[in-house]
C-alpha cells in the first residue's frame, strides 16, 4: 500500500490539497504570477521595503564586501560585525537591553520556548497562536494549556489553577496572523503580575506596523519594560528574512548558550543581515511609511465594507474577509486571481473548520489607483461567486 497516495487523496477529497503558485517578480504592488500580472494583496512586505532601491543598493555593497554564505554557525565562524550591529539596533528599536537573531521567526519561537521552560513548567497560550509557538511549546516538554482566543476570564481561571508549576509563561501573538486583531496585552500583563507569570509576545506582524515608531505592540500599548520576552521577525514589514528575540541581557545570554535552533544552524548570510540593517535604518529615518501603510489599510477596509464584505475586526495590515465555507472561499480566491488580484483563501487546518476566509494584506507601496482597481475586481469577483450583491 502506498501511504502517501492514500493520504494525498484524503486531502484532495476534503478540498484541502495545496499547490504552490510560482511568482516571477519581486514583492511589488503588482506581480507576475503564472505568467499573469496581478495586484499583490497577499504579501507580508507591509512597508514595501523588500523592493526599495536604496536598500537593494546597500545589500549589493554588503555582498561585494562579505560574499554570499556566512560559513558557519554564530558560535563557530559565522558571527560577523553585521550580526552584532543588527542585534544592538534591534534591542534599541524594541527598547530592551539585548536581542538575538535567529534564522527564521519559526526557529526563534522554537529556540526561545525550548530554552526558557521545561517539564516542570506550564505555558498558557491563546488558542489562535501561530503554529511555530505551538511547535515550540510541544518541543519544550512543558505542560501546554490553551485559553479561548482573547478570553481573559479563561486565562485567569487557568492561572489560578497553575500554582503547582515551577514557572508559568503566558504566550500570545501580538497581532494574530490569520485574524489581524491584537492581543489584549495590557490586561495580560496585569494578570501576569497578579499570578507571578512571565509574558512572551510574538510580534511578527506588529513589528514595523504598530506604534508611531513602528516598534510594535509594546510601543502601541505603552508597555515598555513590562514584557519578559519579545519576539519579532525580519521577514515581514522589515522585508528581509530572520527572526529575533529581544529582552534582558541575561535572557539573551542564556539563549546564546542553550537555544539549539541558534547553536546548531548556520548563521544568516551577510546579505540577509545587511538587508535587515538597511531596512531598519530606512524605517527609522522614514516613519512616514507607517502613516502611508495605515492610510492604505483604511482605504481598502472601507472599500471592502462598502461592497458588502464581512470583515473580521482587525487592527493591522491583515484584513480577513470572512466567508466560512471552504469551497466558496477557494472559488472567490480563484476568481480574484483570474480578474487580477492575488488574495489567498485560508482554510483548515490553518483556521478552524467553517471559518475559511480570504486573507488580504496591504502594503505602504500600493498606490491609491492599485487599491481602487483591486476594489473593482473584488466587486466583480464577489458578484460572480454570489457572495455580494
Ligand atoms: N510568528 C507569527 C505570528 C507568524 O505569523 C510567523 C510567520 N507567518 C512566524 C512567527 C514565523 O516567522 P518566519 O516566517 O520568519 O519563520
Amino acid at each position: 500500500m502506498n501511504f502517501w497516495v492514500e493520504e494525498l487523496s484524503l486531502l484532495k477529497e476534503e478540498g484541502l490539497h495545496r499547490e504552490l503558485k510560482r511568482l516571477e517578480s519581486s514583492q511589488s504592488p503588482r506581480v507576475i504570477i503564472d505568467n499573469q500580472e496581478v495586484i499583490m494583496l497577499a504579501s507580508n512586505n507591509y512597508l514595501g521595503l523588500s523592493t526599495r532601491k536604496e536598500i537593494k543598493e546597500e545589500v549589493i555593497q554588503v555582498i561585494e564586501e562579505y560574499g554570499t554564505g556566512s560559513g558557519g554557525s554564530r558560535l563557530t565562524t559565522g558571527n560577523y560585525d553585521l550580526h552584532e550591529e543588527l542585534e544592538s539596533k534591534l534591542a534599541n528599536f524594541k527598547e530592551t537591553e539585548a536581542a538575538l537573531v535567529f534564522n527564521t521567526g519559526y526557529m526563534a519561537n522554537l529556540g526561545v520556548l525550548t530554552t526558557v521552560v521545561g517539564a516542570e513548567d506550564v505555558i498558557i497560550c491563546d488558542k489562535l497562536n501561530h503554529a511555530s509557538i505551538i511547535d515550540g511549546c510541544r518541543l519544550s516538554k512543558a505542560k501546554l494549556l490553551v485559553y479561548k482566543h482573547g478570553d481573559l476570564e479563561r486565562l485567569e481561571m487557568i492561572l489560578k489553577r497553575s500554582s503547582k508549576y515551577r514557572k508559568k509563561l503566558i504566550v500570545t501573538d501580538g497581532v494574530f496572523s490569520m485574524d489581524g486583531d491584537l492581543a489584549p496585552l495590557p490586561e495580560i500583563v496585569e494578570l501576569a503580575k497578579k499570578y507571578q507569570a512571565l509574558v512572551m509576545v510574538d510580534d511578527a506582524h506588529g513589528t514595523g506596523v504598530l506604534g508611531k515608531k513602528g516598534s510594535g505592540i509594546v510601543e502601541y500599548f505603552d508597555l515598555k519594560g513590562k514584557i519578559d520576552i519579545q519576539l519579532g521577525t525580519l521577514s515581514k514589514a522589515l522585508g528581509s528574512e530572520g527572526g529575533f528575540v529581544a529582552g534582558s541581557k541575561e535572557l539573551i545570554d542564556l539563549l546564546r548558550n542553550k537555544a539549539r535552533a541558534f547553536i546548531y544552524s548556520t548563521a544568516l548570510a551577510p546579505a540577509t543581515i545587511g538587508a535587515s540593517l538597511a531596512s531598519l535604518n530606512y524605517l527609522q529615518s522614514h516613519p512616514e511609511l507607517i502613516k502611508k501603510l495605515w492610510r492604505n489599510i483604511k482605504l481598502l477596509k472601507d472599500g471592502l465594507e462598502d461592497l458588502g464584505y464581512d470583515l473580521l475586526p482587525s487592527n493591522s495590515a491583515i484584513i480577513p474577509i470572512m466567508i466560512g465555507d471552504t469551497e466558496k472561499t477557494m472559488k472567490l480566491s480563484k476568481s480574484l486571481v483570474e480578474e487580477g488580484v492575488l488574495a489567498p483563501g485560508i482554510r483548515p487546518p490553518t483556521v478552524p473548520r467553517g471559518m475559511s476566509r480570504i486573507r488580504v494584506t496591504v502594503m505602504a507601496s500600493h498606490s491609491s489607483e492599485d487599491i481602487e482597481e483591486a476594489l473593482d475586481i473584488f466587486a466583480r469577483a464577489g458578484r460572480e461567486v454570489g457572495l455580494i450583491r
